[in-house]
Parts: structure tokens; sequence; C-alpha cells
């Protein structure tokens, strides 16, 4: 059946999912969507999404260019009216509204994911219940939070160009690691992607014996260090080549780390599957993987021991669930992928405590010292490399806008 654009955009579309006009009880009423970007070691993207009864729910969208025009122009029109207690007919209808706009992947499905964390966090609230509980219970009452970690000074900075190789040595590692493990994680992450000072400059992904051999002594360092009180994973960003990544992970073998992480870019499933056929160290993909189908043929590929979906970025906590459920079904666990504030980390923690295959999820911001005090909660969220459980309802988690104001971007 024809519609017009706006129409559609209206809300008013096709499909047995259309308004449900009919209701025994009372319900809320989307009235507003907003978005606020604090400026944190990445651009951290609250959605705000607000009823006429006057509950705020909060979301967060993966930091990327574009969110809140996208939540502006496509999908404030969309869900104005609508009932947010329906998180999953909205999800639905945000997608049908970005289709062919992003609604598979990329920014438009980042967006969808941001209102969707909003959607759950006012439904607990409506009924007064904490967002696990909405999603089958709780499984366990804390959540393990593994560190990034980064041997030097912030990713951040080295982006911009402001780290040379001396940074990054086997002494700087450990030193790191050791800060880490006294901080109270018992599991941390490093990236092996980093400058040796030995870099050829090839496009071809290729990396040298010198290369390897400075990846090596890095894991060594951080093994010898923290090895008996921590696990240790490490990132290769998609850098790579196989040939190469195959000699990093042959050389970091023996240390046992607990995965390697995107040893190859992230498109072509098949080299994935045969390169973990190849090595003997568990590997972790996922970050840049949309949705059930983004992890669908991985799973059935045998192209991964762990999955780490970006919540805020894959679709959302419900899609994230579909996709752990996914992975169980394969004894694949789940670790989520994290890079953003209190507000994209408790929607993890409330998705881990209902999951039976949720194994730990990431924390990025170490290195940002306010990122605790953005909760209101007078005791920080994470203690001894652990986050529990929430009985407040919805996420559980409330902004001090006066902080977020003084790192607000826009
Ligand atoms: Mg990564």
């Amino acid at each position: 059946m024809y519609q017009d654009f706006a129409s559609r955009l209206a809300g008013t579309v096709w499909g047995d999912y259309d308004k449900i006009p009919d209701r025994t009880t009372d319900y809320p009423t989307i009235s507003e969507l907003e978005t606020v970007v604090i400026d944190g070691n990445f651009p951290w993207t609250i959605i705000k999404v607000t009823t006429e009864e006057g509950i705020v729910g909060l979301g967060e969208a993966y930091p990327s260019p574009g969110v809140h025009e996208v939540i502006t122009d496509y999908l404030r029109p969309v869900l104005e009216g609508e009932n947010p207690l329906d998180v999953e007919r909205i999800y639905h209808l945000m997608r049908e509204s970005l289709s062919g706009r992003g609604s598979q992947q990329g920014i438009g499905t980042i967006a969808i994911s941001g209102v969707e964390l909003a959607l759950w966090d006012i439904t607990g609230k409506w009924v007064d219940l904490p967002v696990y509980q909405l999603l089958g219970g709780k499984m366990r009452d804390s959540i393990r939070i593994y560190a990034d970690c980064h041997g030097g000074e912030s990713m951040v900075d080295a982006a911009l160009g402001g780290q040379t190789h001396e940074m990054y040595t086997p002494e700087a590692y450990a030193a790191e690691a050791r800060t880490a493990v006294q901080e109270g994680y018992d599991m941390i992450k490093f990236d092996l992607d980093v400058p040796s000072g030995h870099e050829i400059q090839t496009k071809a992904r290729h990396l040298t014996d010198v290369e390897v051999e400075h990846k090596r002594r890095l894991v060594e360092a951080v093994d010898a260090e923290v090895g008996d009180e921590a696990e240790v994973a490490y990132d290769l960003h998609w850098n790579f080549n196989a040939e190469s990544a195959k000699r990093v992970a042959d050389a970091i073998a023996p240390f046992n780390p607990l995965w390697l992480e995107d040893p190859l870019p992230p498109e072509n499933t098949e080299a994935m599957a045969r390169f973990r056929e190849s090595v003997s160290v568990p590997i972790l993909t996922g970050e840049n993987r949309y949705g059930r189908h983004g992890f669908r043929d991985l799973l059935e590929t045998d192209a991964v021991d762990f999955v780490a979906p970006d919540i805020p970025k894959t679709g959302g906590i419900a899609e994230t669930k579909k996709i752990a459920d996914l992975a169980e079904a394969y004894y694949v666990p789940l670790t989520p992928h994290n890079v953003g504030s209190p507000v994209a980390t408790m929607a993890g923690v409330h998705l881990g405590a209902s999951v039976s295959n949720f194994f730990a999820i990431e924390f990025h911001a170490r290195d940002v010292p306010w990122w605790e005090n953005l909760s209101t909660e007078s005791t920080p969220l994470i203690q001894d490399g652990r986050i529990t459980v929430p009985d407040r309802p919805g996420l559980g988690i409330e902004l001090d806008w006066s902080v977020v104001d003084e790192h607000r971007k826009y």
C-alpha cells in the first residue's frame, strides 16, 4: 500500500503494528526527543526522551556525527504521540522510517539504538521496575567490568598525533597493567596495534618480524606483571592481514591471552573463520557489526570465540539480547564493546544481568576522572572491577546535569 513520506513520518505506518488505539490501561505518551553531547574521551551522545507525563528516559547512541540530525529530522516525528512502552514496535517503526537511510547499519541504526535505550528507561520508570526485570529477570547480582588500558597517554592523543613510539614500551604496559589491577580490575585489555618505531608504512597490512617482536614483548611484560591476577585481552583494531596477524597470534600464544580482538578487517566473515581455524588464541570481534544479521554468519561459520556487539550501536538492548541468545546457541559468550558514558554502561549492566552467556562489559574511560561524577549516585558505580546490578527503576542511572553542563560539547 502506498503512503507518502510525510504520513509515514507522522507515524501512520502501514502494517499490523500500526498505532494501537484501544487500550484498557493508561499509558504514557512521548512528547519530545533531545540529544546532548558530552565532551568525554569520546563525544558521548545522550538521548533524552520525555513523555507528556513528565517521565524522562535516558539513552545513549554510539559517538557518531549526524545522530542529532537523524533523531531531530526523522525519528522525532515518528515517535511523538507514541506509547514508549511498545519498545519493540517502536524499534520497527524507527527502522521503517529510516528504510534506505541506514536502518540496517551505520548512523541510522546508531540513532535508533540510542532511542531504544531511552524507551527501556521510560518503561522501567513507568512500571517502577529495573530494566533487567523487563528482560526476563536477573541471573546475577554484579557485572564484571574489564578495563581498557593504554600503556602511554590516551588513545585520543595518539589519534591526534601527540604520541611517539617511545610511549609503547613493555615497561609502560606493565606499569599500566599493575595500576589497573590495583584499582580492582581482574580483567584488562591493551591495544597491540601501536607504533613500534619500526613501521615500513605499508598499506598492505604487513608487519615485519621486528614489529611482531615488539608486540610479543609488550604481552610478555604484562603477563609477567599481572598474569596471575588478571585475565588480559589484546586488540588489533582490524589493522593487519592474515599472515601478519597470525604471526602476532602465534607469538603471544604462550602467554595465554584471553582473546585477540579484531585481527582482520571486519567485513569478511570467511576470512575470519579461516583465521580462527589457523591460530590457537581465542578470537573476539563484533563492535563493527550490526544486529542479529551481523552476527549470524560469524556464529554459523565458527569464526569467533567471543561476540562483542556495541549496544548503543548494534540496535539497542533488545537487539543485543537477541544476539546474545543467538550466540548462546553456539556456546559463545557475550562481551559487549563499550566506550560510553554511565548511561550506555548501565544499559550493558541490565542486559548483562539478564542473559545467561554474559561474560563482561568494557570500560573505556579510566582516563576521564569525572566519568563517575556524571552519575547522581553518591557511591561509585564501578567498585573492584564490578558494577552492582541496581534495583532502581529503569536503567537506574540519572545524570548530574551540572556535571554534564560543565563538559557539554553541544
Ligand atoms: Mg576493539
